[in-house]
């Protein structure tokens, strides 16, 4: 299947003679075997995008189908690897052909050579289906993988290997119902805009714990959900990111960077290898998949490289993990879009995206969620997806926050304002918010204490009556307000302060466990609703303001771990106490 190229337009061409393709095919074009993927079919002509610089190109060059759709490799050798956004090993690429990469190079995504140890879990004469797990291999000391039948297929165990094996090479056979054997490799191939086969969607019932006291209290994300995050400059977005990929209950972590600047890929390739994965020790690149377009990479790999994550996501989750994939930035993604919308001069929409820019963001968030996985096991598996957004002067009314607000169901919405206060992490409690804090309810009212979702829904009452009372404040100064008003104020700043505001740089308050985090806001709220006790005691206003337990409360953010239980209990006494000391004084007073 060959074709003719009849225009070249940037990293789009259109070739002629292409009647037997399909939509997606992976082509090779010109001499120079670039890669291109056929993106629109029009009778025998087909348009495609160039994942490489098409300079020098022009009409007449041959255009060659592989017959196949554009895939990823699925195997061991994806954990630590760093691809471009059709799985190139950046690595290998470079080591080949130095910093300007060169086009047409052709290199295998996944190592052909490293012998890798297979540890069979089947036996001959076995019944097996397609998602069963026929052996694992310890890719890296933090990662399990699970070589699994691929989809789709079923038969009995004819053989099976115990051993070093590349991925390449046979290590079972299988006898189908008809009698045919066939041999399977490690290595699964897998094209990437189809999503893999679950055997059930879940209802997600369970938070992703993030220690990251404003995220797991206010807004939480579920297990298999999916969040958008804006990030304008200097918010603490890449703070906030590294904080979840450290921290975030996942046993994976697939990061998908589209950096709009060389260097802020550079940034993402330098220090996504130095993080330490606070759970073990070793770097965060032993369950880590990164895959990164810099800018110096046609904008078509760009459109490519979310599906090649969510794809190598998905095959995680089959193996019944817990994948996290945060994709920085589908803005970046999405002007990829729309630069080849443009090419293929269909009707632009909205500020010249194509019309279906929010179905195809549907299409990236769809394939998150938690799911019950193919095979006999039963094993559960999730996929949660976090988007960041930057748009334009931080604006989130254009086109690609919009679209992406109606899909995801968690809004952490970052502030420039409060980044400049140095409030971290900047996220604004009144503009942002969580679909699944309802469905979580139960989990933390289970799970952790009985009036969890109670204390927050004060919390965030609280939160918001003092945004009304600086309202006032700003009108007609402090002194117009009340003391019951007063009390409220001082607590939201408590609440604030104390609570929300969180160093990612201190070792104790980088990370917060959920028994923690209740025992900090039960101690804030105790301490209000006391206050508006004592003010009805005519305790004066001054003397609960000055409350030298208050300091403590704000220093609780520093109690470790391990002391959190005995430290809390003693201050609560503490608290008891000083009140009671308080109202005692009052009624003296009175
Ligand atoms: P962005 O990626 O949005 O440009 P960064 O994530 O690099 O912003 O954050 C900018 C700076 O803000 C960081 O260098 C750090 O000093 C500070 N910062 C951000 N988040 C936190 C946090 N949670 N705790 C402490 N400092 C933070």
């Amino acid at each position: 299947m060959s074709g003719t190229i009849v225009k070249v337009s940037g990293p789009l061409i259109v070739a002629e003679g292409m009647g037997d393709v399909q939509m997606y095919d992976v082509v090779h074009v010109s001499e120079k075997h670039l890669i291109g993927e056929v993106i629109e079919l029009r009778g025998d002509k087909a348009s495609i995008q160039v994942y490489e610089e098409t300079a020098g190109l022009g009409p007449g060059e041959p255009v060659e189908s592989t017959g196949f759709p554009l895939s990823v490799e699925l195997a061991p050798g994806l954990i630590e690897g760093i691809f471009d956004g059709i799985q190139r090993p950046l690595d290998v690429i470079y080591k080949q052909a130095g910093d300007r990469i060169t086009r047409g190079i052709s290199v295998p995504k996944l190592n052909r050579e490293k012998k890798w140890k297979f540890n069979p879990s089947v036996s001959v004469g076995d019944k097996v289906i397609g998602g069963d797990v026929i052996g694992t291999v310890q890719e890296t000391p933090a990662v399990l993988h699970k070589i699994m039948l691929p989809p789709g297929k079923k038969g009995t165990i004819e053989w099976v290997f115990d051993g070093e094996a590349t991925i390449t090479e046979p290590i079972y056979k299988i006898k189908e119902e008809n009698g045919t054997i066939d041999e399977y490799p490690m290595l699964q191939v897998w094209p990437v805009r189809r999503s893999r086969p679950y055997l059930e969607k879940l209802a997600p019932e369970e938070p992703m714990i993030t220690g990251q006291r404003v995220i797991d209290a206010l807004f939480p994300i579920a297990k298999g959900g999916v969040a958008a995050v804006p990030g304008p400059f200097g918010s603490g977005k890449t703070v906030i990111q590294h904080q979840l990929a450290k921290w975030a209950d996942a046993d994976i972590i697939v990061y998908v960077g589209c950096g709009e600047r060389g260097n802020e890929m550079t940034d993402v390739l330098m220090e996504f290898p130095a993080l330490k994965d606070p759970r073990t020790g070793l770097p965060l690149m032993k369950r880590t998949v990164l895959i990164a377009n810099t800018s110096d990479m046609p904008v078509a790999a760009r459109e490519a490289s979310i599906y090649t994550g969510i794809t190598i996501a998905e095959y995680f989750r089959d193996m019944g993990y817990k994948v996290a994939i945060m994709a920085d930035s589908t803005s970046r993604w999405a002007e990829a879009l729309r630069e080849m919308s443009s090419r293929l001069e269909e009707m632009p929409g909205e500020e010249g995206y194509p019309a279906y820019l929010a179905s195809r963001l549907a299409e990236f968030y769809e394939r998150a969620g938690i799911v019950t996985c193919i095979g006999s096991e039963g094993r559960t598996g999730a996929v949660s997806a976090i988007g960041a957004v930057s748009p334009p002067g931080g604006d989130i009314s254009e086109p690609v926050s919009q679209a992406t607000l109606r899909i995801v169901k968690v809004f952490w919405c970052l502030s420039a304002a409060l980044a400049y206060r140095r409030h971290f992490p900047a996220i604004d409690w009144l503009q942002s918010y969580s679909l699944y804090s309802d469905r979580l309810r139960t989990y933390y009212n289970a799970s952790v204490a009985p009036d969890w979702s109670a204390l927050v829904t004060k919390t965030m009452q609280i939160l918001q009556e003092e945004a009304e009372l600086e309202e006032i404040v700003r009108l007609v100064g402090i002194d117009a307000l009340g003391f019951k008003d007063r009390i409220t104020m001082e607590c939201a700043r408590s609440i604030r302060e104390d609570f929300l505001h969180q160093n990612s740089f201190d070792e104790v308050d980088t990370y917060t466990s959920l028994e923690k985090q209740y025992a900090m806001l039960k101690l804030i709220i105790t301490w209000y609703d006391k206050a508006l006790l004592a003010l009805e005691q005519h305790v004066h206003l001054d003397n609960l303001i000055e409350m030298p337990i208050r300091e403590q409360i704000g220093r609780a953010k520093y109690i470790p771990e391990k002391e959190h239980k005995v430290k809390f209990a003693e201050l609560f006494k503490d608290l008891d106490a000083a009140f009671t000391a308080l109202t005692e004084e009052g009624d003296l007073d009175a």
